[in-house]
């Protein structure tokens, strides 16, 4: 049976994570109600506005089911604005989101402005990508602080010669700081459907 996958379709990069489901043969569902829950094996929560989709959220009271569904194991990968969702910490305060539950703390725009959207390309990802890959940052939050059995996925060189964490997991949650949904290939949607989902 085809597993499907939701993508929580309030604002943002929702259509180009439906493609990338289709892409790789899975099942594609939108979220916008309670209701669309039922059926979903995972969820992707896109990037976008995390103001905007957190309030979004509570407006259509997707936020508590969700909650639910989370803490009992659906398997959940926010990508950019939906990391920050699903941090404990945004900015050094508690995220106030009853999804904000993965152990890690997140600084919103932390590479700079729109303008300042990079792309960096890596060799390899370990698990996921043989081939070079190219990540794409927009308006990225930076991953500050991670719980100790967070483990970390993906990481990239800093300007300053630093490593930097940009992708991390810890049971069924995966955050990346960065948008796969933009780029080639499904080597990250099959690492979430693989992986997480099974
Ligand atoms: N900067 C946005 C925010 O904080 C996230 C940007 C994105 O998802 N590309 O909500």
């Amino acid at each position: 049976m085809k597993k499907t996958i939701g993508v929580l379709a309030l604002q943002g990069g929702v259509a180009e994570h439906l493609q990338k489901i289709e892409a790789m043969g899975a099942q594609k569902k939108e979220v916008r109600f309670p209701s669309d829950l039922e059926g979903i094996d995972g969820i992707i929560l896109p990037g976008g506005e995390t103001t905007c989709i957190g309030k979004l959220l509570i407006e259509n009271g997707l936020a508590e089911p969700l909650r639910k569904m989370l803490e009992e194991g659906l398997p959940v990968w926010g990508t950019c604005a939906g990391a920050i969702l699903l941090a404990k910490e945004i900015d050094g305060k508690k995220n106030n989101s009853p999804i904000g539950l993965m152990d890690i703390g997140v600084k919103r725009n932390a590479y700079g402005k729109q303008l300042d959207s990079f792309i960096e390309t890596i060799p390899s990802i370990p698990l996921i990508s043989s081939q070079p890959i190219s990540l794409i940052f927009i308006r990225a939050p930076r991953f500050v602080r991670l719980g100790k059995t967070v483990e970390p996925l993906v990481e990239i060189s800093t300007a300053q010669g630093g490593r930097e964490i940009v992708a991390a997991q810890k049971n069924n949650f995966l955050a990346t700081a960065f948008h796969p949904e933009l780029g080639n290939g499904t080597a990250f949607h099959e690492y979430f459907l693989h992986h997480f989902i099974r």
